[in-house]
């Protein structure tokens, strides 16, 4: 017998917008929402060269866009109607914000203002998630932060990503917003930007020697794909948060060296290079991840070699 189907029974898909769904993370929490069934919306910037290979084949509705540009996030935004946010996008290179300063200030600082006051005027109310970061401390403690040690950002990077961590904060308590900061500790995959220290390892292991700047920082290195997961199960609480999310461990990047040497089978020279030394350097990392373990059931499984093997 015929039935009616009326539009009321209709599940509407739920509406996920990712900024910066070109990078690293983007790409990742992509798939990971359309595995979950989410219609995904994403920002991207033009560019004169072809560089979606990211993204390239997932099926994603993309908006031009630029986190300094509010008129296209309202657009973006009205066009798409999410029911969450994730803001991923940035200018996220820490070396590199100390050359530009103002633009990282821009767009990793002000943009999420933008976002923030785009998403007011229009009225919507989704869930939002801010990237933010441990380049908010300032690693000189050697503690292991948690959600509430004191935050002193010594980059351009990390000041932006403060004030973006704190507008977030303001407008979850003014205005009863739902913003949730992940406070990430670095995480790594194969599409890591070929510039971070990781990949660049990575990329140079064949040739036998790699230039480096300061060998003795320590991060607390974990892998990508988890990461987003963990993003995804903020958002899912029913009360925003703020989480680190963290492996727990930190290794210098001299032992970095030592595990893509160990995984290939081949040594790398380790060469001095004064221009990969920054103006002030975090010298150590390391997260307590234990809240979004007890909160939100998230572990970091991969570390140190295994995460090596995996970005090969
Ligand atoms: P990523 O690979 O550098 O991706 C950043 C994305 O942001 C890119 O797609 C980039 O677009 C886009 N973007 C940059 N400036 C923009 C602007 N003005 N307007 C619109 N889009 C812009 O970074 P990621 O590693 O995926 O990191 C994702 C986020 O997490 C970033 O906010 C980063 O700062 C933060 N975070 C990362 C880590 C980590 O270890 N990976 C740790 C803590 C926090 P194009 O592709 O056009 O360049
Ligand atoms: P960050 O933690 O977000 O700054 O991630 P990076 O991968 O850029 O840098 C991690 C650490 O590696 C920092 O302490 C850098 O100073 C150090 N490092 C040493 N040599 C290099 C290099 O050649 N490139 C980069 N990107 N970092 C380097």
């Amino acid at each position: 017998m015929h039935q009616e189907i009326k539009k009321e029974d209709i599940k509407r898909k739920k509406v996920a917008f990712v900024s910066g769904v070109n990078g690293q993370d983007g790409s990742y929490l992509a798939e990971l929402l359309l595995k979950k069934g989410y219609e995904v919306h994403g920002l991207v910037r033009r560019a004169s060269t072809f560089n979606r290979e990211k993204i390239e084949g997932l099926d994603i509705k993309l908006h031009y866009g630029d986190m300094t540009d509010p008129y296209s996030l309202l657009w973006a935004l009205k066009e798409s109607k999410p029911d969450e946010v994730y803001n991923l996008a940035a200018q996220s290179h820490v070396q590199v914000s100390w050359e530009t300063p103002w633009y990282t200030a821009q767009t990793t600082g002000i943009g999420v203002l933008n976002l923030l006051e785009a998403i007011r005027v229009l009225g919507i109310s989704p869930k939002i998630y801010q990237a933010s970061t441990s380049e908010l401390f300032d690693g000189l403690s050697k503690e292991t932060y948690t959600e509430e040690s004191r935050m002193n950002p010594v980059s351009p990077y990390g000041t932006a990503k403060l004030y973006a961590y704190q507008i977030c904060k303001n407008y979850r308590e003014a205005y009863g917003m739902f913003i949730c900061n992940g406070i990430l500790f670095n995480h790594e995959s194969k599409r890591r930007g070929d510039n971070f220290v990781t990949k660049k390892i990575i990329n140079e292991a064949p040739k036998g020697e790699v230039h480096l700047g300061n060998t003795d920082a320590s991060r607390d290195w974990g892998y990508a794909p988890e990461y987003v997961e963990g993003m995804w199960r903020m958002l899912q609480q029913e009360k925003p948060d703020d989480y680190i999310l963290a492996t727990g461990q930190t290794n210098t990047v001299k032992e970095f060296v030592g595990w893509v040497e160990e995984v290939t089978g081949r040594p790398i020279k380790i060469l001095s290079q004064d221009d990969y030394n920054r103006p002030t350097d975090v010298p150590m990392l390391k997260g307590n991840p234990s809240k979004a373990k007890e909160k939100l059931g998230w572990v970091a499984k991969t570390r140190g070699k295994d995460l090596v093997n995996k970005m090969i």
